[in-house]
């Protein structure tokens, strides 16, 4: 069930930090998506490609669909035609991939690189120093369709709240650092979810990605 209430509370929320809300519906049906966009809510995030095909479908390009979920090279050519953000690039063969579909149907890109930040080994992203190699031999050779708009990262699973917060503040020095040269363009730092969000923003988050907060637990 859609929590209205939550979804306004969370807007006032981020409304003094300029932040971005990302609606993560994943496992959740379109009628929920519907609910929302009703309210003004017009991005929503999911993790699975055959899941996002359908939605999109089934709703179109009203809504504005990101992909935050592991991405592989073969999926790629299904979202590209439409995708408005990809936050969780994290090699450089799936950004190869992208950038060649991309091309093909005559986009740019938009894409986040996933820095990986957390304790748990399971969660994927660059290693903070290689992000830096990595975005510096892009700007130096860019690739044609594709445009790197910031960084995106999760935490840890855990209740303390200062292991978060030093987690989120290294991705945001790192962010700083891409960003000090970079063009314009690099304006996006993705992090925080619904059990981490407030801290996400007291460490400069400007896009927050929230699902069971809104949508109720998943199964
Ligand atoms: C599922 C997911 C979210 C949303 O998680 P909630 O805890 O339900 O808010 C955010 N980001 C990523 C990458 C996810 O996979």
């Amino acid at each position: 069930m859609v929590d209205l209430a939550k979804l306004y509370d969370v807007r006032k929320e981020l409304a003094p930090f300029g932040a971005t809300l990302v609606a993560v519906s994943k496992t959740k049906p379109a009628s929920d998506i519907t609910e929302l966009i009703e309210h003004g809510q017009l991005i929503f995030g999911e993790n699975y490609v055959q899941e996002l095909s359908e939605k999109h479908e089934a709703l179109g390009s009203v809504p504005q669909w990101h992909f935050i979920g592991s991405l592989q090279s073969n999926k790629v050519k299904f979202i590209v035609p439409y995708i408005s953000l990809i936050h969780g690039v994290s090699s450089h063969s799936v950004l190869l991939e992208i950038s060649k579909r991309s091309t093909q149907v005559g986009r740019t890109t938009d894409v986040l690189l996933q820095v990986h930040i957390a304790k748990e080994e399971s969660k994927s992203g660059f290693d903070s120093e290689d992000v830096v190699a990595f975005y510096e031999s892009f700007l130096k050779a860019p690739l044609q369709g594709v445009s790197i708009r910031g960084l995106m990262g999760m935490a840890t699973l855990t209740d303390d709240q200062c292991a978060v917060a030093d987690e989120f503040q290294g991705l945001r020095r790192l962010y700083e650092k891409l960003a000090a040269f970079s063009g314009s363009d690099f304006n996006t730092l993705s992090m925080g979810m619904s059990g981490d969000y407030k801290i996400a923003l007291q460490e400069g988050s400007n896009m927050v990605r929230i699902g069971s907060l809104l949508f109720g637990s998943r199964s």
